[in-house]
């Protein structure tokens, strides 16, 4: 399946929402936080980031779902800065610190890593926390396109995102792959300060299932389009996450395919102590996948490292 950001760039869809999406900068509103910073002077809102996009590190990733690894890798690109914050973040030093080691791209400079990354050989374009960037994405991608880019972009969200951003990538994005993090507003508040974040992000998961439907895997086993939602088991989150697996069985749809992840570890403020110390056990991991199927849902991503490194091993 082509890349659908190829038939955007040809219609003039591209040029058109870079335009748009512009806009939301000089009062930033790009997503639920509603900062209103003027971004295009070099302000900073709650995401911390300026006017240009600044990468932490970029290159193909082994560790994502297999449908995006295939035997190159997912191409990621990891953007500095991030709208939500959470307190347990796992890349706590990329997307808090105000000291990271950061490197400001302009447009031709992001479509060049793009580049790099598909001539590496990776599948895909894997946009790691991109909310807060979604202009420079789309400044970005004429340059790539011309450049001869045709792999698929991967949105890869924490899920709070404000409908009117994601409205500006319909047609533009192939695979959305969102956290469905908190279902609960107390957690939202607790972990990201984010009380609204369960009400943004099933409105969002909604909005990107219409754009581009359930996630398709083609004969290669690599997906070309659609939408992979990723939840993080919390050690007391059982409940929530049943009731993220309901939402999506019966909202989503029953072949949205999820990635049930049990790697919690306390990191960034978290680290060190509290009730949200602990990791998640297999008993409770098992329980959340046998949660899932008996409301329907059947996708559910298996990391196969055997598969994996027979792959590898076979180039
Ligand atoms: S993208 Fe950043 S500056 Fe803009 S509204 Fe969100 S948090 Fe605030």
């Amino acid at each position: 399946m082509t890349a659908r950001y190829l038939e955007a760039k040809q219609s003039g869809l591209l040029a058109k929402r870079w335009e748009e999406s512009n806009q939301f900068l000089s009062s930033c509103s790009l997503c639920p936080r509603q900062c209103g910073v003027n971004r295009l002077s070099g302000e900073r809102g709650y995401c911390r980031a300026g006017h240009l996009a600044e990468v932490a590190s970029y290159g193909p990733h082994f560790g994502e779902e297999s449908v995006l690894v295939g035997c190159g890798g997912s191409g990621t690109i990891f953007f500095c800065g991030c709208n939500l914050l959470c307190s347990f973040c796992q890349n706590y030093a990329i997307s808090h610190s105000e000291d990271q080691d950061c490197r400001i791209v302009s447009s031709p400079d992001l479509a060049a890593i793009m580049m790099e990354l598909q001539e590496m050989g990776c599948h895909n374009i894997n946009l790691v926390t991109p909310s807060h960037v979604v202009p420079q994405i789309l400044a970005a991608l004429p340059f790539a396109v011309d450049a001869g880019l045709f792999v698929p972009l991967v949105y890869n969200c924490g899920g709070y995102e404000r409908i009117e951003t994601l409205r500006l990538l319909d047609g533009i994005i192939d695979i959305y792959m969102p956290d469905a993090k908190f279902w609960a507003p107390e957690s939202g508040l607790r972990y990201a300060a984010a009380v609204d974040y369960p009400e943004r992000m099933r409105e969002g998961v909604v909005e990107m299932q219409r754009q581009v439907g359930d996630l398709h895997i083609g004969q290669d086993g690599l997906a070309d389009h659609g939408l992979l939602v990723r939840h993080l088991l919390m050690p007391d989150g059982l409940f929530e996450a049943q009731a993220i697996f309901q939402f999506l069985a019966e909202e989503i749809s029953p072949n949205c395919y999820v990635n049930i992840m049990d790697q919690y570890r306390p990191c960034g403020e978290l680290a060190g102590g509290g009730d949200t110390h602990a990791a998640i056990s297999p008993a409770m991991h098992a329980a959340a996948l046998q949660a899932a199927k008996k409301v329907g849902l059947s996708r559910l991503d298996r990391r196969d490292t055997a598969a994996l490194i027979r792959r590898l091993l076979s180039l």
